[in-house]
């Protein structure tokens, strides 16, 4: 039997039932990697409900624009150069909020659980005692590939993908992936912050085995009106970076899957999300 929501709580206009948000609640929510359109359901539900959105940097404007007119926006981000939060300090933020029956959403950029602090933040939660919901986004590597036109898997390229964090808690390259394995057992690599240890990587993979001459994307901005991909290879990629002066957020993609952006980049224009109406105009 489907549990039967009040009316009201459908508030995102979709004839499905959807969760209430109720006070007291966090809500840990995925916000995709920019396009407002990647938001789930049940974000444009928790946008549409929260009293409070607590956000990070790579939270796209067009994005907290969907918020509820006179919910508070607070900004919990790391970078961007405003004064940042400590992560002990923003799950604390989180339990007062909830604690004073707020309805918190903390919203965070692609995936909450992708290298995202979300499984802290729960954490915290849980040892709190305040309840919450997970919803999961679409991650930057999974949606920024997409829409630069690179599969993440084909048949005849990979039979594996991996997801790796190009910068540790430390600030410097993770000493807790073993690269040369790495490097030997996934035919894809998309990695995560790794402009600034780019070259420490890059020479790890190939010490690993990987060519030089493999194909790699930097996906700048991705799924944003500001999207860049800059293509490269793993032997000229720091010279390409510094060149073309690729700027984080980026994502890098190394694999053979990045030569069929040459047939399928074209599909997707970030000038689309600039000008929507445009389309309409001239009909
Ligand atoms: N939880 C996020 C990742 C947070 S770590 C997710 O699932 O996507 C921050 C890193 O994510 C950035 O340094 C960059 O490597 C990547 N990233 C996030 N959004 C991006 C975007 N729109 N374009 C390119 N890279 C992005």
């Amino acid at each position: 039997m489907p549990i039967p929501f009040p009316t009201e709580r459908r508030s995102c206009g979709v004839p499905i039932p959807l969760p209430p948000f109720r006070p007291g609640w966090v809500w840990l929510v995925g916000a995709g990697p920019g396009d407002p359109g990647l938001l789930t359901l049940h974000a444009v539900h928790a946008l549409a409900e929260a009293d409070v959105v607590v956000h990070d940097a790579l939270v796209d404007a067009d994005v907290l624009a969907l918020a509820r007119p006179g919910a508070e926006i607070i900004y919990a981000g790391k970078r961007g150069g405003k004064p940042s939060a400590s992560q002990p300090d923003i799950s604390q933020r989180l339990i007062a909020l909830a604690r004073a029956g707020r309805r918190v959403l903390r919203l965070k950029g692609g995936d909450p659980f992708i290298f995202g602090r979300g499984g802290e933040e729960a954490r915290a939660l849980v040892a709190a005692g305040v309840p919450f919901r997970v919803v999961p986004g679409i991650t930057a590597g999974i949606g920024g590939l997409a829409y630069a036109g690179v599969p993440a898997t084909t048949r005849e390229t990979n039979a594996a993908i991996a997801f790796v964090t190009g910068h540790a808690a430390s600030g410097d390259v993770p000493d807790n992936v073993d690269w040369t394995a790495l490097a030997k057992s996934a035919s894809v690599l998309v990695i995560y912050m790794a402009v600034k240890h780019l070259g420490a990587i890059v020479a790890r993979l190939i010490a690993g085995g990987r060519s030089p001459d493999e194909p790699l994307a930097f996906l700048c901005s991705a799924t944003t009106a500001r999207q860049r991909v800059v293509v490269s290879t793993l032997g000229r990629a720091v010279a390409d970076r510094d060149a073309q002066g690729v700027e984080a957020p980026a994502i890098v993609v190394v694999g053979e899957v990045v030569r069929l952006r040459e047939t399928l980049g074209c599909w997707w224009d970030p000038a689309d999300l600039l000008a929507p109406e445009a389309e309409t105009a001239a009909e």
